[in-house]
């Protein structure tokens, strides 16, 4: 069941002024009243624990600032099982059914507009789709944040037409293309991804250093880099992901070992991954990892492979003489591997004729192919063909 489906959560907010709210918020604060003195006592079973050494005085001083974070707790999520929950849709509003002790509490759950296909699909009583739901107190303003997590099923991928090749490089924070069978296009639309959060990431990298060796504070520059970088690594794998549904291809990254090294890249290489990873299994969309070697120079048109075909950020092919952007000619050479990958795969004998009409590709021919050649005469075609049965027989006869 897990395998074949995939969590997701979607946020909604219950308005302060709801006239049910009062009920649901009787739940919670019965709910507050067990769930706070279990932590104190667990918690306090852990200081009293004669195994963990520790002053008396640092004892009573941990058991005081318990009490006092427990009661400023600034949110206690709450679980409802999707047993005693359900969500309801009335004239494109939405209405959250809780079963409280008081009888059922009924809330308009104000849902964004982007959640509004997907939260659809968990409306109804006794939807499966529907999982746990989590109520958060916001004191500032009242309101109780609804944590929806709904169970989809998992889309069963594409056939792709094609791959899309994606490189993390140096100068640019990912590049991508898209490859085809077709050998008189094999690539094209090549984007830059990210080229706006270059600048800003250097420049906070560079504020980081500055403040950190002066001694200043530099913890807010840290801050703000870790989260330019998660914004950056989002914003392009979303990018990535819409470009490769566009076109109805599939993604190729390049498979990192452990060894590979994050410094010197703009983005963290595996969480970008990762996260392009994840919006592909969520979109459907075929994900496959290449083996990273020589991707950067590797002549993508005579397969050349050289490690001087490669200077800065141009790369020029020493044999053909081949020209381009050292972080393209990457993501073609890994689009490129994914594409064989996907050949050799469909030349594999088990269902290979589907497979291969699907992809539109044909098979590669294996070993010496003997091909009729056109303008042979026919002396040589009977020299070369074994004489049948009957021929030999009339041979016999004669
Ligand atoms: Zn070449």
């Amino acid at each position: 069941m897990d395998s074949e489906t995939i969590k997701l959560c979607v946020k909604g907010v219950i308005p302060p002024r709801d006239p049910d709210l009062r009920k649901l918020m009787h739940e919670y604060s019965v709910y507050k009243r067990v769930l706070i003195p279990r932590v104190k006592q667990a918690v306090r079973q852990v200081i009293k624990d004669k195994s963990i050494a520790v002053y008396a005085q640092q004892k009573w001083m941990v058991d005081k600032k318990l009490s006092e974070y427990l009661k400023n707790l600034p949110f206690h999520p709450m679980p409802f099982h999707n047993q005693s929950v359900w969500l309801e849709e009335k004239d494109g509003r939405f209405w959250i059914h809780f079963k409280t002790k008081q009888g059922e509490a009924v809330c308009y759950l104000h849902v964004p507009i982007k959640y509004h296909s997907l939260i659809e699909k968990a409306c109804g009583e006794d939807n499966p789709v529907l999982g746990q739901v989590e109520l958060i107190e916001d004191k500032k303003y009242g309101w109780v944040n609804c944590h929806i997590t709904l169970r989809l099923p998992k889309p069963e991928p594409y056939q792709p037409k094609g791959w899309l090749g994606v490189d993390v490089g140096w100068n640019k924070l990912a590049t991508s293309i898209a490859c085809t069978c077709n050998s008189h296009l094999r690539f094209f639309n090549p984007t830059f991804h990210g080229k706006e959060y270059k600048t800003r990431i250097i420049q906070l990298r560079r504020l980081l250093k500055d403040y950190a060796r002066k001694g200043k504070a530099w913890k807010k520059w840290d801050y703000r880099l870790k989260h330019m970088v998660k914004y950056a690594v989002g914003s392009v794998a979303k990018e990535i992901v819409s470009k490769a549904k566009k076109l109805k291809f599939g993604i190729a990254m390049e498979k990192l070992t452990f060894k590979s090294t994050t410094k010197g890249y703009l983005v963290p290489r595996y969480k970008l991954m990762v996260a392009v990873e994840t919006l592909c299994e969520r979109e459907g969309i075929p994900f496959k990892l290449v083996p990273a070697q020589y991707t950067s120079m590797t002549c993508p048109k005579c397969s050349y492979k050289d490690d001087k075909n490669r200077v800065g950020e141009r790369f020029r092919c020493l044999k053909c003489g081949y020209q381009a952007d050292a972080d393209i000619v990457g993501a073609m050479n890994i689009s490129l591997k994914a594409l064989t990958d996907a050949q050799m795969e469909g030349v594999m004998p088990q269902a290979s004729g589907l497979r291969l009409k699907g992809l539109g590709l044909k098979p590669k021919p294996l070993g010496h192919v003997a091909r009729p050649l056109r303008g042979m005469s026919d002396d040589l075609c009977k020299a070369t063909r074994k004489p049948s049965k009957i021929e030999s027989e009339v041979k016999k006869e004669g």
